[in-house]
């Protein structure tokens, strides 16, 4: 018997894997498919807490993955790059906003915005960096109808099931935000640009350089579902981060992506209720949270464990 089955592998569930391994723990994953078919996948997996409202514990939570990033990236863990960032906004004054990493600094914006957050970005390739998480632990690819599944053959089970959990967990505040990016090839940038929705149509703009291409976004469209790109919608995504930054006219694209974000209504669950430790509804900041929220799963699913024998 295993100590502890980690339903999940997408940036939630294998970074928890790894941390319960760390730490002693015989650990699975149990998915039904690998790391490039998950909502994981589709991330610009830039460190950013979008959409997240301030609270203590995901404030740790973010500050302990910036920090864990940026040692891994130093360290030259496979699909990690530390990414100056601009982030435009239309109000603020000397004020630093609650997230703000080490090195973040206020300078004056120009053209529409009153000011620009200038910090180093932790950002992720999930191409590279999700199969070297999974290369880390112990996969199986399975499925669960239910939670109880898992628990017939581990004493604990993480549900990092992202937005099936909410069926799973029977948790009605769990919702979809759809979103869509575009990717085209680089043409030499490495500075990632982060602008507020703009005044004009209230959608917002992202330009996220990786090694061979750009992702641009995106939208956050709440409650919907579908996962075909909309030609219209690209194109609106292509113009308004060319407005942005101007080397990406002409760029080719070269792909483009539809995920689900799983969002919750009062942010993420990671809590403990018996056997089980939740760990879902981190909506468009599973990457930016996922180290400190591996760290929180690993303290819940280990509790009461010191003493005991490994798979006790
Ligand atoms: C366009 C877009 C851009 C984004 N950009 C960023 C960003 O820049 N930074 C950031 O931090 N976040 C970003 N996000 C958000 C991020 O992608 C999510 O927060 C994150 O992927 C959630 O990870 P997860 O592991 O909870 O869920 P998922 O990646 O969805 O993984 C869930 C796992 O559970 C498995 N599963 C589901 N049901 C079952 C079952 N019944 N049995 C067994 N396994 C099951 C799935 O197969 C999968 O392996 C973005 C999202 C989108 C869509």
């Amino acid at each position: 018997m295993v100590n502890v089955i980690v339903i999940g592998g997408g940036f939630i569930g294998l970074t928890a894997a790894v941390r319960l391994a760390q730490a002693g723990a015989d650990v699975q994953v149990w998915s039904p498919v690998g790391p490039e078919r998950t909502v994981s996948a589709v991330a610009a997996a830039v460190w950013y807490p979008t959409r997240t409202d301030f609270d203590p514990r995901v404030c740790a939570w973010g500050r302990a993955t910036y920090d864990e990033f940026t040692r891994q990236a130093r360290a030259g863990v496979p699909g990690l790059l530390l990414r100056p960032t601009r982030n435009l906004e239309h109000a603020g004054g000397d004020e630093m906003p609650w997230w703000a990493p080490p090195d973040a600094r206020i300078v004056a914006g120009t053209g529409p915005y009153r000011r620009e957050i200038r910090f180093t970005a932790p950002l992720a390739e999930p191409a590279v960096y999700l199969p070297w998480l999974e290369s880390q632990v112990t996969v199986r690819r399975r499925a669960v109808r239910r939670l109880s599944d898992a628990l017939a053959e581990a004493p604990v089970v993480v549900n990092a099931t992202g937005l099936a959990a909410g069926r799973l967990a029977g948790d009605d505040a769990v919702y979809p935000a759809r979103g869509q990016i575009v990717l085209v090839r680089n043409p030499g940038l490495d500075t990632s640009v982060r602008a507020e929705a703009s005044r004009a149509d209230g959608m917002s703009a992202y330009v996220h350089p990786r090694t061979g291409d750009v992702v641009l976004g995106g939208t956050f469209e709440v409650g919907a579902t579908g996962l075909e790109p909309d030609p219209a919608t690209r194109d609106a995504i292509v113009a308004r981060c060319t407005a942005l930054v101007p080397e990406l006219a002409g760029a080719p694209i070269l792909g483009e992506k539809v995920g689900l974000r799983p969002c919750r209504r009062g942010g993420p669950r990671v809590e403990r209720d018996g056997a089980v430790v939740h760990a879902y509804g981190h909506g468009g900041a599973g990457m930016t949270l996922s180290w400190g929220t591996a760290d929180e799963v690993t303290r819940l699913a280990l509790a009461g464990r010191a003493g005991r024998g490994k798979g006790d």
